[in-house]
């Protein structure tokens, strides 16, 4: 009986970590053919002419113009034009596989796109013509996003986790390896000095963990360098405070606790009344903007207490009082929802 349950968690298991996988991975796919398509119709409807390509630009005008080197730098790693006389102009890399479609749909004055297997991986390949009886446009742009993040989600499904880098601190609540449980299989932990600031029980379960194997301490150590590959994180090279000698660790993913420093950025130039970087607001969370309301820390507020309960309580008041302001008959109470159930 026992077994026969845990088979049938495992195959559950197995079966949402498929499904997780090809969701995210055609959520990707997605969002890459969409960004893809945009770019395309930018490339062709303002770069190509403010470059000076005609629409009834000759091959040579083409090639002379320069145009695929400035569609090179904004991406693809290949581009090429297909004439109505089979002549082709190209740059980059564009060994890729076009399937008929592909052609079809451009030709029908839609900008198409498609995913294939060129030698350097996945790539997307976008196709567009200009003007309707123009050249037909293709764009190979690589796809190493979908792959790497695909992996990622891939190794958690399937228990393996990934490798994770804690720079400057402990995760709240203690050991890192257990707040990452869900995700990571191996967590180095590093900090600039030997001294953590953290709640001493926080400290005291995260060495009692690194006693016991679960995860790597490393201080005084501080991360020099972080690379990427396809939009993922592949390896930090972290150094010795006291000998500046380098380390480099590969690893998918690295958490960042190195503090904050608050910056309206844009925000300034709203008129907004401002004191020492933090919105005033009266005890409503209303600016001085009407209609424009502030919580949380960014909120100047008469006594400070920067707790999540705080900012939770501010948010639920500049809702309320923000949907009054939207529709005056609105409660600024909207009351409890224990007894709205039922209702
Ligand atoms: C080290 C530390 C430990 C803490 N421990 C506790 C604790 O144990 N218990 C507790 O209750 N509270 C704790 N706090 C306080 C608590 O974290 C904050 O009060 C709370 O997170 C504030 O929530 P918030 O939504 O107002 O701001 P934040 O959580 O800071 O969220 C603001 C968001 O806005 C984004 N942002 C910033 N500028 C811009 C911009 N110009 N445009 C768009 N987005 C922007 C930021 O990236 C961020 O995601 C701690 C704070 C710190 C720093």
């Amino acid at each position: 009986m026992l077994w026969a349950l845990l088979g049938t968690l495992a195959l559950t298991l197995t079966f949402v970590g498929i499904v997780t996988v090809v969701l995210v991975d055609r959520s990707l796919r997605n969002r890459l053919a969409g960004e893809a398509v945009a770019i395309t119709e930018f490339n062709l409807a303002v770069l190509a002419p403010a470059a000076g390509v005609s629409a009834g630009a000759t091959p040579e005008e083409v090639a002379e113009s320069g145009i695929l080197d400035r569609f090179l730098d904004r991406g693809p790693t290949g581009v090429w034009v297909e004439f109505a006389g089979g002549e082709r102009v190209s740059a980059g890399d564009t060994r890729v596989d076009v399937a008929a479609g592909l052609e079809q749909i451009a030709r029908s004055g839609e900008i198409g796109y498609q995913f294939t297997e060129d030698p350097g991986g996945l790539a997307l390949v976008t196709a567009a013509r200009m003007p309707p009886d123009g050249p037909l446009y293709y764009f190979v742009t690589p796809a190493t996003l979908v792959v790497e993040t695909t992996r990622q989600v891939a190794l958690v499904a399937a228990g393996a986790g990934l490798v994770a880098l804690v720079a400057g601190g402990l995760l709240a609540g203690g050991s890192s390896r257990r707040m990452l449980a869900p995700v990571a299989a191996e967590v180095t932990v590093i900090h600039r000095r030997d001294q953590f600031r953290a709640h001493a029980a926080s400290v005291r379960e995260m060495r009692e963990a690194a006693a016991r194997g679960e995860e790597s301490v490393r201080t005084p150590y501080e991360v020099r360098e972080i690379e990427g590959e396809g939009g993922c994180v592949r390896a930090a090279t972290i150094f010795d405070n006291d000998t500046d000698e380098d380390e480099r660790l590969e690893v998918d993913a690295v958490i960042a606790l190195l503090g904050f420093k608050p910056d309206l950025g844009p925000i300034k130039s709203w008129g907004l009344t401002v004191n020492k970087n933090r919105i005033v607001v009266n005890q409503l969370m209303e600016t001085n903007v009407p209609g424009v309301f502030a919580a949380g820390d960014i909120a100047a507020v008469a006594v400070k207490m920067n707790l999540i309960a705080t900012c939770y309580g501010q948010a639920a008041l500049a809702v309320n009082v923000a949907k009054n302001y939207i529709d005056p008959r609105a409660s600024i109470f909207p009351g409890h929802s224990s007894e709205k159930m039922g209702q």
